[in-house]
């Protein structure tokens, strides 16, 4: 580094990607900094991923109870929550890896600052009330929920209200159709709150394969949850400690909490981004090449606030990118095709790949393989959950294109198919590997009849 500058990269945000991108800097001995106004660790430690995962733990216990008796245990006949404990327990745990987030930029040598930075010129950020020189400076700033504005929907929550509420309503609406709206819906559920999905369109998510949309649809409703599709919220209205949501279809639906899980949206206002050469979208996202290099040359973006992928792996995937183009040899690539997701709903949903309908349209010749049964712990445990796994294969040369499982574990079966279908792996591969017995897992390869 010359004089010139004092931070070789000053990282705007200290979430999943910014974390990374600092400690991959710092590491090839470049001076860094980060600074972060809110929370180390960003949305997915704070108010996503990890406090959401714990939720969902807590939220099978009832189910998990059940199951019990058919293998000889007794429980009350009505175990109890206690949400302060839940919430206090995670909020603790999330102090913990708050800690561990210090400790890594601490031990990385990156200078972190407590507090708003703001983008002051090409090469200038100020924090603190002082202004630093970096010779590039990267906006990881991610996102934040978005509420659309209609008559009451100050009584609406985000998720983030979520994760600190004083105490659980006995009935509540969630409003969406995507992973927050779905996976909110089931840990309410399970925690034993009356649930009822609102949501506009005719399928929740849509961006999936429809026939696993479907099964994860019959799942929820199952399990209790209320959904109500091709419906709309008119209006919220509030009476003493109740909401009501009142709907397009004339009807209304009386809660103690509305959730809003409608989509995320770039944290760039007031960044002063606008001093910069820095090109927007309409919706505030920042727009950059293949390097994360926005329209300003020594500006990068990735993560939420670029709106590529809103994903944490994905995220920090971006960040080993950009820092071996700005600091090594340039030599990583980040490949958007046949990420691995998957969504903590309840029946889980792990998927990787192509679905059927994107597949029909992008191949010639397809064939799907599809399997569906009652995993072993219901065989005992008399729940109603079904576990449904699906191969998507290309004809011609015998690729598998996508891998879908709706059921018990997912998350942890999809990842390693996403190694399969990242090493190219053919139906024939499938066919020869051996399986885990018994596992459900093992449906996967011994799939022989195709089901169309
Ligand atoms: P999504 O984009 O997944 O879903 C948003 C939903 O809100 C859609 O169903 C959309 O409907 C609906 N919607 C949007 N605007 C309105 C409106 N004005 N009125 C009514 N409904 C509306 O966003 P989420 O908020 O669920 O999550 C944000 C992102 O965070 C996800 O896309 C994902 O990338 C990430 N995430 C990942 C998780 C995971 O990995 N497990 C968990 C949670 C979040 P329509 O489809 O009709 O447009």
């Amino acid at each position: 580094m010359t004089t010139e500058f004092d931070y070789d990269l000053f990282v705007i945000g200290a979430g999943s990607g910014g974390v990374r991108a600092a400690r991959m800097a710092a590491s090839k001995g470049k001076k860094v900094a980060v600074a972060e106004e809110r929370y180390l660790g960003g949305t997915c430690v704070n108010v996503g991923c990890v406090p959401k995962k714990l939720f969902v733990y807590a939220s099978q216990f009832p189910e998990l109870f059940h199951a019990s008796a058919g293998f000889g245990w007794t429980v009350p006949q009505q175990p109890t929550l206690d949400w302060a404990t839940l919430r206090d327990n995670k909020t603790a745990e999330i102090e913990r890896l708050n800690g561990i987030y210090n400790n890594l930029i601490d031990n990385s040598g990156a200078d972190l600052f407590d507090g708003r930075a703001t983008v002051a010129g090409a090469n200038l950020v100020s924090v603190n009330g002082k202004t630093y020189k970096a010779r590039t400076i990267l906006v990881a700033t991610g996102g934040w929920p978005y509420i659309p504005e209609f008559p009451g929907s100050e009584h609406a929550l985000s998720s983030n209200e979520m994760f600190f509420l004083d105490k659980l309503p006995n009935k509540a609406v969630v409003v969406g159709g995507g992973y927050i709206a779905v996976e909110f819906a089931g840990i309410l559920n399970g925690l034993g709150v009356e649930t009822h999905l609102v949501y506009r369109g005719p399928k929740l998510l849509k961006s999936f394969d429809v026939e696993m949309g479907d099964k994860i649809m019959q799942g929820m409703v199952d399990k209790g949850v209320n959904i109500h599709l091709n419906t709309e919220v008119n209006q919220i209205t509030k009476t003493d400690e109740q909401l009501s949501v009142i709907l397009n279809n004339g009807s209304d639906l009386e809660a103690g909490l509305v959730l809003y899980a409608t989509g995320r949206q770039a944290n760039t206002a007031g960044l002063g981004l606008e001093t910069t050469n820095v090109v927007m979208r309409d919706n505030g996202s920042i727009q950059v090449d293949k390097y994360f290099a926005t329209a300003e040359p020594s500006i990068y973006a990735l993560g939420d606030v670029i709106d590529r992928v809103q994903l944490t792996p994905v995220a920090i995937q971006e960040a080993m990118v950009l820092v071996d183009h700005l600091f090594g040899d340039s030599s990583a690539t980040i490949d958007y095709r046949d990420i691995p997701t998957a969504v903590f709903c309840q029946p889980e949903f792990g998927t990787v790949g192509l679905s059927e309908e994107q597949a029909r349209e992008e191949y010639k010749d397809i064939a799907i393989y599809l399997s569906d049964f009652k995993p072993m712990l219901q065989t005992l445990g008399g729940g109603t959950e079904r576990i449904t796994m699906k191969l998507v294969v290309d004809e011609e040369s015998d690729i598998v294109l996508g891998c879908h499982m709706v059921g018990e574990h997912a998350a942890e079966i999809i990842q390693g198919m996403g190694i399969a279908l990242k090493a190219g792996a053919t139906k024939a591969h499938f066919d020869a590997t051996v399986g885990i017995h018994p596992s459900a897992a093992e449906e996967f390869v011994t799939m022989r009849e195709k089901t169309r």
